[in-house]
């Protein structure tokens, strides 16, 4: 089944030396060097500075991605106090280059179609700045749960989490969205390195499959994309039927698309119109990323325009505030968040939305949101407090939107306590009383109740974790 010295599928090996040519040897050499580590700066919880000052391990940039860096593997920063903190994402560096090629901007409505776990809609969020609208789908339930705790563990507040499938997405959100990404599901030849097991489910009919799922998909896609706006489509495969070929069956079919330049055009290789019959005008403006030629794996991004224009009118949006139909519920809300929390104006003026309830729990939905009837949610917005017999309490994504100057009630924990938090435990402390958000070196961690000297800790059960 496998090529003997690569420990490749014979077949995908045999394919990619008939297409490679030259280039084969050492394509496959790169398989044999280890792979690279990514990680991405979260600037929705701190400048660059903040973030260079407290990181403790090395890093080093990567080229195409704003926030990305290396790492070195020993340093293990997935299992790091400021992971839970959310001052990074780990995300493999050419997975980086997508959300950059989609260019979000700040106060757009954009769709992750296929987004868990979520390193694309968190990098996208990143770039929106928390404003305007991130819609995060994930089909599949569990692995939707991961995408909403990233979210909440990156601060996200104007991020909905929907599980749906694509075509009751696009019955729900017709033409609405200026940036739609589908990264989509695929035979994942680009992390056979990273991943040994990827390989283990390669077939050739696998990619058959993976391309007709990837035709459903795009086709779904495009019907929420408004005139004038983004599609972007990405795997992590080498094979031209999913990547060149996908996007050029897809543009016979769809006049209305046509293919784009990117912003990182001259740093990685382009698609290969020799790859397949009829490849659509402009496929060499679409991008492939090698792992022999760059520091990062297998990837293929493609960025498509629709034709037409959307009136000005309706792209210029405008931020309200709070606001709720239930006026005196804000206003309850409001105190709380003032006089309980100490949360300041400025946290207030930057966190616009609807106040909406759903049974106890009271959430902050992003004032662009339409009505989400039909379709599966998982968030509807910032889960902001949950109400208990006459009396609110924080809910922990809250905290994760919190910087230290947004709340007058905090506390900085040494990295010990900061460990202690996340394992579960009470902490010690001064003269502090009632809701306290918790820091370490700056980063949120989460809620406690200070009460005689205890800080009870409010560290959510299912995330708790010992280093
Ligand atoms: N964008 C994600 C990220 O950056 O973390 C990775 C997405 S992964 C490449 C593709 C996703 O598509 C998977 O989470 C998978 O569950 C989902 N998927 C599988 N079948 C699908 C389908 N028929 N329609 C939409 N999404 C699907």
């Amino acid at each position: 089944m496998n090529d003997d010295k690569t420990a490749l599928p014979k077949a995908f090996a045999k394919r990619m030396r008939r297409l490679l040519g030259g280039e084969y040897d050492s394509f496959v050499a790169s398989y044999e060097e280890e792979r690279q580590y990514g990680l991405r700066r979260n600037p929705l919880k701190g400048s660059e500075e903040e973030f260079d000052r407290v990181i403790p391990f090395p890093l080093e940039k990567i080229s195409w991605a704003r926030e990305g860096y290396y790492y070195d593997a020993e340093f293990r920063p997935g299992r790091h106090v400021l992971h839970e903190a959310g001052a990074y994402y780990i995300q493999e560096p050419s997975a980086m280059a997508v959300a950059e090629v989609l260019e979000p901007k700040p106060g757009e409505r954009i769709l992750d179609l296929c987004a868990a776990p979520g390193g694309k809609s968190t990098q996208i969020a990143g770039k929106m700045q928390g404003r305007g609208l991130l819609v995060a789908n994930e089909v599949i339930g569990d692995r939707a749960r991961v995408l909403s705790q990233n979210v909440e563990r990156m601060g996200i507040a104007n991020c909905v989490v929907c599980s749906e499938k694509p075509e009751r997405m696009s019955a729900r959100f017709p033409l609405f969205f200026d940036r739609v990404l589908v990264d989509a599901p695929c035979s994942g030849e680009g992390m056979f390195r990273k991943d040994e097991a990827a390989g283990e489910e390669w077939s050739p009919e696998a990619v058959e499959r993976c391309a007709e799922r990837q035709a459903m998909i795009l086709e779904e896609a495009a019907k929420m994309v408004r005139p004038g706006g983004v599609l972007v489509y990405s795997t992590c495969t080498f094979s031209p039927e999913e990547n060149e070929g996908t996007v050029s069956a897809f543009l016979r079919a769809h006049e209305e698309y046509y293919i784009e330049e990117t912003v990182l055009e001259n740093l990685f290789s382009p698609g290969r119109g020799d790859w397949i019959d009829a490849p659509a005008a402009g496929i060499e403006h679409t991008l492939r990323l090698w792992p022999h030629l760059i520091r990062g794996e297998g990837h293929y991004v493609a960025r498509l325009r629709k034709r037409g224009q959307t009136p000005v009118e309706m792209t210029e949006r405008e931020t309200q505030g709070l606001t709720t139909e239930n006026g005196k519920l804000c206003k309850l809300i409001e105190n709380f968040l003032r006089e309980e929390l100490g949360i300041r104006a400025s946290w207030l003026a930057e966190h616009s939305g609807r106040i909406v309830r759903f049974g106890d729990q009271i959430h902050l939905v992003p004032e662009e949101m339409p009505s989400l009837e039909g379709v599966k949610v998982l968030r509807p917005g910032l889960h902001l407090l949950t109400e208990k017999k006459n009396r609110f309490e924080p809910a922990h994504a809250l905290a994760g939107t919190l910087c230290g100057k947004d709340t007058a009630k905090s506390k900085a924990l040494t990295e010990e306590e900061a460990a202690a938090y996340l394992r579960g435990e009470s902490l010690r402390c001064g003269e502090e009383r009632g809701w306290t958000a918790l820091f370490y070196e700056g980063y949120p961690l989460g809620f406690g109740k200070a009460s005689g000297g205890q800080m009870k800790n409010h560290y959510p059960k299912g995330l708790r974790i010992s280093f």
